[in-house]
């Protein structure tokens, strides 16, 4: 089988990635360190990973043509986002060592899908129903779940395809609203706070993690990651990666996976969503552990080791959203550059800009990691930062 293939050596033949955005270009730039070339396939004309890849095949990700020349020039394939036709995966997967596994990521593409999973691997998720007709949105049943935040089963991201439903009386029009299509409604928990856990399986079924993170989101956007997690005592984290690792073993699943846990209130840990690929919320190993997670996407992909990475600074990485461009109030205001060089001052500061043509509000334009020997230094470079872009 593809899997069992021999592993494909550095500086060695061409690599695939679906889709054209900024972890794909991460992902390009750790193959590339390595010594292999990369094709991405985007449709977009200009995309962060298509400016970074050796080669852009522009052409939509589910065309046969376009797969059959990513399969023909590359000797394995990857992807980049959970939503490209898990069916084009298939159709590489009968040619190349694909990861990760098609039907991993279609689980990942669906919140019903994704939640059934969590059951079956034993890890605990929020209360929820399927939400699918006008019938169901009606039911009385649901008000055990109430409040609870409606989420359009596929599609969603950066909180988009979400809303907050207090009462029965509201969920008709609250899932009119979200277009009618597919939903899920969980309910409302009582957080303490939000962490991820980032795990790489090989081929061979060995499992390595990145330590926990801990996870600020601002409007349904990651906001701040900060690593070691500051409030995660030790038997949390070590039951969130075991927790993670037993997804991921489920899943028979090869490549990264990150998954997202809610901390509630009385300390239980419940498992919010899963991505097929690395993570925003793993973007600080590129400059705080020795192996990244683009690294360890490469090294699953290629059928390289495995290796536990070490974290070898204390990180705190900010997200960059387009709204730092705009710092009037005003809409029709033009963009205006941050102060990089006063950024740049200070010490520890990783800045990763991803290429992007236009800053617009919302929009993740790069992120900023601030490395440090101790927690307390980076968090305070990274604050004297914030208060920089203002
Ligand atoms: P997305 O795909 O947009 O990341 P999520 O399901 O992760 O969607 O939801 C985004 C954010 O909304 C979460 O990080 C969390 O802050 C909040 N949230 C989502 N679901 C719940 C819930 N059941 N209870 C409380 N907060 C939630
Ligand atoms: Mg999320």
């Amino acid at each position: 089988s593809p899997t069992t293939e021999a592993a494909t050596l550095p500086g060695q033949g061409m690599l695939g990635v679906l889709g054209g955005g900024q972890l794909g270009r991460m992902f390009v730039h750790a193959a590339q360190t390595h010594g292999y070339r990369v094709m991405v396939l985007e449709p977009d004309a200009a995309s962060p990973a298509g400016a970074a890849a050796d080669a852009h095949l522009r052409a939509p990700y589910a065309e046969p043509a376009a797969l059959s020349e990513l399969a023909a020039a590359c000797v394995a394939i990857t992807t980049e986002f959970e939503n490209v036709p898990a069916e084009a995966l298939r159709m590489l997967a009968a040619r190349r060592r694909v990861s990760p596994p098609a039907d991993a990521v279609q689980v990942c593409q669906h919140r019903a899908r994704e939640k059934a999973a969590f059951a079956a691997a034993g890890v605990p998720c929020a209360p929820h129903a399927v939400i699918d007709s006008a019938e169901t949105a009606a039911s009385a049943a649901l008000a055990p779940l109430l409040p609870g935040i409606l989420k359009t089963a596929s599609l969603g991201y950066d909180g988009k395809g979400q809303a907050t439903v207090m009462t029965l009386a509201d969920l008709p029009a609250a899932w009119q609203a979200l277009g009618g299509v597919p939903c899920v409604l969980e309910q409302r928990l009582p957080l303490r706070l939000e962490i991820s856990v980032i795990v790489a399986r090989g081929a061979d079924g060995a499992v390595v993690h990145l330590p926990v993170q801990q996870n600020l989101h601002r409007g349904g956007i990651l906001a701040v990651t900060q690593v070691p997690a500051p409030d995660v005592p030790p038997a949390l984290a070590e039951q969130a990666i075991a927790l993670a690792g037993r997804l991921a073993q489920a899943l028979d699943y090869v490549g990264v996976l990150c998954v997202e846990f809610f901390v509630l209130q009385d300390g239980r840990l419940v498992a919010n969503e899963m991505a097929p690929r690395p993570h925003n919320s793993g973007h600080y190993s590129i400059d705080a552990c020795d192996v990244s997670q683009f690294d360890l996407q490469l090294r699953a992909l290629a059928g390289l080791p495995l290796v536990a990475p070490r974290l070898h600074s204390a990180a705190v990485m900010l997200n960059l959203l387009g709204d730092l461009w705009f710092p009037q109030d005003a809409a029709d205001a033009a963009p205006v550059t941050p102060d990089w060089a006063a950024v740049l001052s200070l010490p520890g500061a990783h800045l990763h800009l991803y290429g992007k043509a236009e800053a617009r509000r919302g929009r993740k334009m790069g992120h900023l990691t601030f490395t440090a020997a101790d927690a307390g230094t980076a968090r305070a470079n990274a604050l004297r930062a914030a208060a920089v872009l203002g």
